[in-house]
């Protein structure tokens, strides 16, 4: 394969890389410069890249487990030399300081690793089918069949490790993908793209698409497709499900996490961690911080220690190793921001610390004497953005975090086991994360939403439980 030129990026149709089409220029989110061009594929490379897929499938569904998990370890490795290559496209293309990027670097090192390790212990069962005399001396051996070609669709906001996330548990299973990256941040997926073909990944095993979103749109309604996984916004992810015809269907979709400080807390780590879940990469994730609710008793301590870990963030320039919070993917999103929080103070709510933009960057914002109707309550914020009211009795602070469309995760703050287990029993999502914020994940873990927030679990081993169909071999041992 030829060498990457720094600004004119192949997409891939199985192993061939390509670059017909119309160019698209990718611009840094900070300075606007070049960083690099792509291709919108014509149609007809769209058509080549799916059936690339399906015909792949035959391969791929047939690869024995260490091999999968060969090209997986391969891959790890090959994202771990060139980490700091992809580092420096997430802060140019995404915007994401290079702190915040090389956690997401690491995250993906480990998540295709662990990946390699779920490709050899996908579970398979037998179970007695004699509970009944019909069924005497009979056996069911229950194996679990890749499905097909799989539609995954990504967003802008973890360019490389939320397709990892789609790519790995694909390849670890013997499933074939066609990817569409976000228009803004493609040249994550197309680097990885080639780290699979560099790792070996049999042809048209991986077929990565930069096509627009119309073009994505008339693939969801595709047949030859088994799974669309789709990750980015609830607005979306439901629209392309109502579209996706008879396919399986697993949607990662949008939030506006609470997190609960109860009375017995450590008020001011509670604070730190909330200002990192809140504002890292300006609270453009899906888990980040939005809603906290303190008990009224530390209410005062908590806002105040929440101001001080806010003014302490350095905001600038992604590239500049000691920023924490960098711009926002568009000037129009922190427009947007900014209008809502002026939204907000102009019906009463009060600013502790931010409300200032400059271009693409929003400063990092406090509000509280908010309203639930308020939009930065009750919608996906994705932006830099908390707001901080008190509760007295803890029923209130369940409701208060469920008092939402959405259910991602929830974080609650407190060393008292009946609280947890009670906030574990009643928010209405995903994952419940005990003394942190909602914002942490570990990449094994079964991650997803409830309500709004999508359907179906990512994390390898649970990812590969949605690409897979059981079937049962019947055995008659008489
Ligand atoms: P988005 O606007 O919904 O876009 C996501 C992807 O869908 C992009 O690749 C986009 O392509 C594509 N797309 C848009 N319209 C489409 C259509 N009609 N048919 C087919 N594809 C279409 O989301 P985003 O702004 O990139 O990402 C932010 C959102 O993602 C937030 O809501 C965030 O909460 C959510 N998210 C969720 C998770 C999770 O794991 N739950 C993780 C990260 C982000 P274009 O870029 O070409 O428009």
């Amino acid at each position: 394969m030829d060498t990457e030129t720094p600004q004119s990026w192949a997409y891939y149709v199985g192993n061939t890389r390509r670059t017909d089409g119309t160019p698209i220029e990718i611009r840094a989110c900070y300075d606007g410069s070049l960083v690099g061009t792509t291709f919108r594929p014509p149609d007809e490379a769209i058509e080549e890249a799916v059936n690339s897929a399906v015909t792949a499938f035959e391969t791929a569904s047939r690869l024995p487990a260490y091999e999968r998990a060969e090209i997986l370890r391969a891959m790890s490795r090959e994202v771990e030399s060139r980490s700091e290559e992809f580092v420096r496209i997430l802060a140019l293309e995404a915007g994401k300081p290079v702190k915040a990027g090389r956690v997401e670097v690491d995250r993906c090192i480990f998540n295709l690793r662990n990946a390699s390790e779920e490709a050899q212990r996908i579970e398979h069962e037998l179970i007695p089918l004699d509970l009944l005399p019909a069924a005497r001396n009979r056996w069911g051996m229950i194996r679990r069949f890749p499905l097909g070609a799989i539609l995954a669709i990504t967003p802008f906001n973890f360019p490389l490790n939320l397709v990892a996330h789609k790519v790995a548990p694909a390849i670890a299973s013997g499933n074939t993908v066609v990817q569409k990256p976000a228009s803004k941040t493609p040249l994550c997926s197309l680097l990885l793209a080639q780290v699979a073909y560099d790792a070996g990944i049999p042809d048209g095993m991986l077929n990565v698409l930069p096509c627009s979103a119309e073009k994505a749109e008339g693939m969801v309604g595709d047949d030859r497709f088994k799974l669309l996984t789709f990750t980015g916004s609830s607005e979306i992810g439901w629209q392309l499900k109502s579209r996706a015809g008879k396919k399986k269907v697993a949607l990662e979709l949008g939030g506006n996490a609470g997190a609960i400080i109860h009375s017995d807390a450590d008020a001011d780590d509670a604070a730190k961690r909330c200002a990192l879940g809140g504002f890292a990469y300006s609270g453009q994730s899906c888990i980040s911080v939005q809603r906290i609710f303190v008990h009224a008793s530390i209410f005062d301590r908590f806002v105040a220690a929440l101001e001080l870990a806010t003014n302490a963030l350095k905001v600038g320039d992604p590239l500049d190793a000691n920023t924490d919070v960098g711009p926002m993917i568009t000037p129009a999103d922190a427009e947007r921001v900014e209008n809502w929080i002026d939204e907000a103070v102009e019906s009463g709510a009060e600013l502790v610390t931010g409300g200032k933009r400059e271009g693409a960057i929003y400063h990092p914002t406090v509000l509280t004497h908010t309203k639930p109707q308020m939009k930065v309550n009750c919608l996906e914020v994705f932006g830099p953005v908390v707001t901080v009211e008190p509760y007295r009795e803890l029923e209130q602070a369940f409701a208060s975090v469920n008092d939402s469309a959405f259910g991602l995760q929830a974080g609650i703050f407190t060393n008292d086991n009946r609280a947890l287990f009670q906030a574990f029993e009643k928010l209405e999502v995903g994952g419940v994360v005990a003394n942190d914020v909602p914002t942490f994940r570990a990449d094994h873990m079964p991650y997803g939403g409830t309500k709004d927030s999508g359907t179906g679990r990512e994390g390898a081993r649970y990812a590969i439980e949605e690409m897979t169909e059981r079937k049962i071999l019947v055995l008659n041992l008489d």
